[in-house]
């Protein structure tokens, strides 16, 4: 499956869900359930995270191959090529061909988090542009990338990081998927300021469901989205009410967000599923009854 061309048909939004690779036996048979409650919505396709630094190299590719192998799903594989030399990423890509694989979400990642002690290879490549290039002057598959609504945490600038997002597009990535955002009008300025800056493939928003205060409060600063007073205000609020109250606040914003996204006409909706199935059941069970997916 190449994904671009699902973006192309124009069609019903492409509905796509990401998901970690599990870390160990016991986390395995808890992601076969939510893997298995996610397919119930049939998604147009499923995702594979990769760690930096080749950390999750096996997983990812056994999680991919078992995506589509048991489970029947559509899959996209991610390569971060943080510290890989060329030749590790082509044997990494070289896996994925043979298994079928025709689409790959290419990202540079992050320095892995081991005490200083991973090594880059002294040959790697320093961006996902650079990665983007190597992989579509030697493959033939179908290439993603990452874009940042409200700027990457690293970049020099927002505008910098729109003419690399114009690299990474200009090198061969045919489709970006948004880092998350919890207020949609980011994702519409950003939209426009990348159609200005002269990148028309298409922007698929990234919505991250609301699982717990501290979780979002983690990964917010993590990954540079902003929370504004009014959610900070909704979340404390719902968090008086328990665990399920929070759960449920949660899944009344993604619907809402969902909702105007649809209506604005965006092109699909990227889950961040945080290998956990009930907020997402519940979000895209909401938008069907609604007739929105
Ligand atoms: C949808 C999505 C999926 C993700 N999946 C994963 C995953 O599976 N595994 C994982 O480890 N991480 C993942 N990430 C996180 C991602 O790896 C980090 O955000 C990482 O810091 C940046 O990756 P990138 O591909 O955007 O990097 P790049 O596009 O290389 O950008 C990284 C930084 O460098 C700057 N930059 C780019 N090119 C240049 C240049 N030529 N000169 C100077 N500066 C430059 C950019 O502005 C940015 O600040 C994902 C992020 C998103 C949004």
């Amino acid at each position: 499956m190449r994904v671009s061309k699902l973006y192309e048909n124009g069609g019903n939004p492409v509905v796509s869900f990401e998901f970690f690779p599990p870390r160990d036996e016991e986390a395995e048979e808890e992601f076969e359930k939510v893997v298995d409650d996610l397919a119930t919505l049939k998604p147009d396709y499923m995702s594979v995270t990769f760690g930096a630094g080749g950390s999750t190299r096996d997983g990812s590719f056994q999680t991919v191959k078992k995506s589509i192998e048991e489970k029947n799903q559509p899959t996209v594989a991610y390569i971060a090529g943080y510290g890989l030399g060329p030749d590790e990423m082509t044997t990494v890509l070289d896996r994925y061909q043979e298994l079928g694989i025709e689409t790959i979400f290419v990202i540079r990642g992050d320095e892995p988090r081991n005490n200083g002690q991973f090594v880059s290879h002294p040959d790697c490549m320093h961006y996902a542009s650079d990665m983007i290039s190597f992989i579509n002057e030697n493959y033939d598959f179908d290439l993603g990338c990452a874009g940042y609504p409200e700027g990457h945490v690293q970049s020099e600038s927002f505008e910098k990081d729109i003419e690399y997002l114009k690299t990474k597009v200009d090198n061969g990535a045919k489709y970006v998927v948004a880092q998350y955002f919890y207020d949609n009008n980011l994702f519409y300025e950003y939209v426009d300021k990348c159609r200005k800056a002269g990148i028309s493939v298409p922007i698929i928003p990234g919505i991250m469901p609301i699982y717990g205060v501290k979780m979002t409060e983690n990964l917010a600063t993590l990954c540079g989205a902003t929370i504004s007073e009014e959610l900070r205000r909704g979340l404390k609020e719902a968090s008086e009410g328990g665990k399920d109250a929070i759960m449920q606040f949660g899944i009344d914003f993604a619907v809402e967000q969902c909702r105007e996204l649809l209506e604005k006409g965006v092109p699909g909706l990227h889950f961040y599923t945080m290998d956990r199935s009930q907020s997402v059941v519940g979000i895209v069970n909401c938008l069907k009854q609604e007739n929105l997916l």
